[in-house]
């Protein structure tokens, strides 16, 4: 899977959000760690990087949760390819489920390609999108597709919102009692017209 130049001047920086959630920077992608490590060594992984970054994500998860760390299961907000760059490398070393939206299931199973990017669209992503791999991948020994009702395995007070348009599938995930949200690629604070 090729690499695209491009990276975030946080790629390889972590951020303790709260107690139970660790978000660590990847190139141009985030991943989230949820689990809280002063009660436990096991955790969930909101996406899962760009290609190559299953090392960082690993030796960040035994930093993090000790060297008898434990992957639950990962949760996908989507497919595009910084978000299921490390997925085949994680599941080699923790078998565990992965879960997504229905929608998203075709560029998960191998069954269909994400559509061409919109390249006449303003900004410097835009510009660059035609670059981006967009190819599906196969996971569909570890795939499972979220219930309709909104709720998370393993992941009791959160739920998942629908959050269409950057993928049909595309997922936010959200926590009612702190009102945390993981907005996944539906919502971006940096400049997409703007090099730096
Ligand atoms: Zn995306």
């Amino acid at each position: 899977m090729k690499k695209i130049p491009l990276t975030s001047v946080t790629s390889g920086l972590g951020i303790e959000i709260l107690p139970d959630l660790y978000c660590l920077s990847v190139q141009i992608a985030n991943v989230c760690f949820i689990g809280d490590p002063r009660q436990t060594n096991e955790f969930i992984l909101i996406d899962a990087g760009m290609p190559d970054s299953a090392g960082l994500i690993i030796e960040e998860a035994k930093n993090r949760f000790g060297e008898d760390c434990k992957l639950i299961s990962i949760i996908l907000t989507h497919g595009h390819f910084d978000h299921i760059g490390a997925l085949q490398e994680l599941l080699e070393k923790w078998n565990v489920p992965v879960y997504a939206h229905s929608l998203e299931e075709p560029y998960l199973t191998g069954k269909e390609n994400y559509p061409p990017p919109n390249k006449d669209i303003p900004g410097l992503v835009a510009k660059m999108s035609p670059l981006f791999p967009r190819h599906s991948i196969d996971v569909s020994s570890n795939l499972h597709i979220l219930p309709p009702s909104g709720k998370l395995p393993s992941l009791p007070g959160w739920e998942y919102i629908h959050t269409p348009g950057h993928t049909p599938g595309h997922i936010s995930l959200f926590r009612e009692n702190d009102r945390v949200l993981i907005a996944g690629d539906a919502f971006t604070n940096v400049e997409q017209e703007s090099l730096y």
